[in-house]
C-alpha cells in the first residue's frame, strides 16, 4: 500500500515522524525543518478523513518524565504549521481513552517515546558488569514487546515518515510494523523521497556516477568508500583525508591532519580502485594555513609538498578545476563531506566549487544527492539546496544506506524484516 492509494476515511492512523528539533534554553524551536518535512504526510492523512496520531522521539532523555525533552513544548508550533488543533497525551503508554474519543480529522501528539527505555530497547543507567548489562537488556527487550503492542493498538494504519531514525530497529521505527499487514503500513512522503533518492545512487544508476567523499577522516568513511568502489565510475576523495593518501606515498604534508594507522588502508583503497576500473581523484594542490584559524597566513602548495608548520585546510585551484571537470561530466552524483574547513570563510572556496559544479551538472540533467551531516550544512551555507536534486534529511541513516546496509525502518515496511 502507498500513502497515495490508501483510503484513510474513518481510520486511526499512527505516524512515526522525526520531530527531534533543536530547542533553545527556553524551549523555543530554533529550526523547524524536521516538522515541516513531515507536513505533507500529516496533511494527506487529515485530507483523506483519517484521525491522526503522531509519535516521535526528542533527544536522549534519561528519565520518565524528563521535561527538558517533552514534546509538549512543540505542540503549539505543530498545530500552527498543520493548521489544525493538536491534542497532547503526556504519556505515550496511556493514550487509550484519548484515542478512543478521537473523531476523523482529530490530531493527537504522543509524549516523547524515549521517555520509555522500551522504545530503543537499551537499558538506562550504569552497570557494574557486562553480565548485569546483558540481563538488564533482556528485561527491557521483553518489556519492549508490550510497549510496541500498546502503540500498535492505537491505530488501524501505521505510517513511517522518520527517515532520520530508519537505521534504528526501535519499537516505533521498525518493530511496530509487524502488527500491521502490508495493506495497513506504508512510507510517508518524506520517507518515500529518501528511499527513491537512495535507490537512484545505489541501484538505478545513470553513468558516469561520481561520488565525492570529503570530511576529516578516512577511518570514519571506510565502509562507504569500499561499498562505493563497486558502484562508481569516479571517486573524488577530498577534505582532510587527502593527506593520509599523500603521506602513504611518502609526501610531505606539514601539520595537515593525517591518520597514520590508515596509511596501508589508503594504498589498499587505491589498489582496489585500480582493479575495479574506478577513477580515483585526489586534490593535486592545497590551500594551506600556518594556524588552524580563519585569519592565518595562507599559501598554495602541492598536496604532497607542504612545508613544516603549514596545514592543508582546503583544496587549491588546480584541484577545484579537475574536480569540477569530473563532476560536470557526471549523470549521477553523490556528495558527502566538505572539501575543506568550510566553516572558515577563507577555506570554503573548495567546497563551494564542488557545490557549484554539482549544481551545473544537475541543471544539465544529472541526479545529485547531498547527504550526511556537513555537506548538507555546506550546501545550505552556499544557498544552493534548491539547485541539487535532493538533500537528504537523514545523516546516519543515509550513510548506512550508502554503506549498503539494509535499514530496519525500510525493511519493516517492505515486509523484509
Ligand atoms: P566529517 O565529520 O568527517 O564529515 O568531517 C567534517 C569536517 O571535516 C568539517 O568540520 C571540516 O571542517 C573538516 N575538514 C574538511 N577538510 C579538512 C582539512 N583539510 N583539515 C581539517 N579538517 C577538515
Amino acid at each position: 500500500m502507498t500513502i497515495d492509494t490508501c483510503n484513510f476515511k474513518g481510520q486511526k492512523v499512527i505516524v512515526r515522524v522525526d520531530f527531534n528539533v533543536p530547542l533553545d534554553e527556553n524551549g523555543n524551536i530554533t529550526d523547524d525543518t524536521r516538522i515541516r518535512g513531515a507536513l505533507p504526510t500529516l496533511k494527506k492523512v487529515l485530507a483523506g478523513g483519517g484521525a491522526l496520531i503522531i509519535m516521535s522521539h526528542m533527544g536522549r532523555p534519561k528519565k520518565n518524565p524528563d521535561p527538558k525533552f517533552s514534546l509538549k513544548q512543540i505542540v503549539a508550533h505543530v498545530s500552527e504549521l498543520l493548521g489544525a488543533p493538536v491534542q497532547f497525551c503526556d504519556d505515550c503508554m496511556k493514550a487509550q481513552a484519548q484515542v478512543a474519543a478521537m473523531k476523523d480529522g482529530d490530531v493527537l501528539l504522543l509524549e516523547n517515546l524515549r521517555f520509555y527505555e522500551e522504545e530503543t530497547g537499551k537499558p538506562r543507567g550504569e552497570f557494574a558488569t557486562d553480565d548485569e548489562k546483558a540481563a538488564a537488556k533482556k528485561v527491557v527487550k521483553e518489556k519492549q514487546k508490550e510497549f510496541t503492542k500498546t502503540l500498535a493498538s492505537y491505530a488501524d494504519i501505521y505510517i513511517n515518515d522518520a527517515f532520520g531514525t530508519a537505521h534504528r530497529k526501535h519499537a516505533s521505527t521498525a518493530i511496530i510494523a509487524d502488527y500491521f499487514d502490508t495493506d495497513h503500513k506504508m512510507f510517508g512522503y518524506l520517507m518515500e523521497k529518501e528511499v527513491a533518492a537512495v535507490n537512484k545512487v545505489m541501484n538505478d544508476i545513470k553513468r558516469p556516477f561520481t561520488a565525492i567523499m570529503g570530511g576529516s577522516k578516512v577511518s570514519s568513511k571506510i565502509e562507504i568508500i569500499e561499498n562505493l568502489l563497486s558502484k562508481v565510475d569516479n571517486l573524488i576523495l577530498t577534505g582532510g583525508m587527502t593527506y593520509t593518501f599523500m603521506k602513504a606515498h611518502g609526501g610531505k604534508i606539514g601539520t595537515s591532519i593525517c591518520e597514520d594507522d590508515f596509511l596501508d588502508l589508503a594504498l589498499d583503497i587505491e589498489k582496489k580502485a585500480k582493479e575495479k576500473g574506478v577513477n580515483l581523484v585526489l586534490a593535486e594542490d592545497a590551500k594551506c594555513g600556518d594556524a588552524f584559524k580563519n585569519d592565518c597566513n595562507v599559501q598554495y602548495c602541492p598536496s604532497n609538498d607542504i612545508p613544516e608548520g603549514w596545514e592543508g585546510m582546503d583544496i587549491g585551484p588546480k584541484a577545484m578545476e579537475s574536480f569540477a571537470k569530473v563532476i560536470k561530466e557526471s549523470k549521477t552524483i553523490l556528495w558527502n563531506g566538505p572539501a575543506g574547513v568550510f566553516e572558515m570563510d577563507n577555506f570554503m572556496a573548495g567546497s563551494k566549487a564542488v557545490a557549484e559544479a554539482i549544481c551545473e551538472a544537475t541543471a544539465n540533467g544529472a541526479f545529485s544527492l547531498i547527504g550526511g551531516g556537513d555537506s548538507v550544512a555546506c550546501i545550505n551555507k552556499f544557498g544552493m539546496a534548491d539547485k541539487v536534486s535532493y538533500v537528504s534529511t537523514g545523516g546516519g541513516a543515509l550513510l548506512e544506506a550508502i554503506e549498503g546496509k539494509t535499514l530496519p525502518g525500510i525493511a519493516a515496511i517492505k515486509g523484509e524484516a
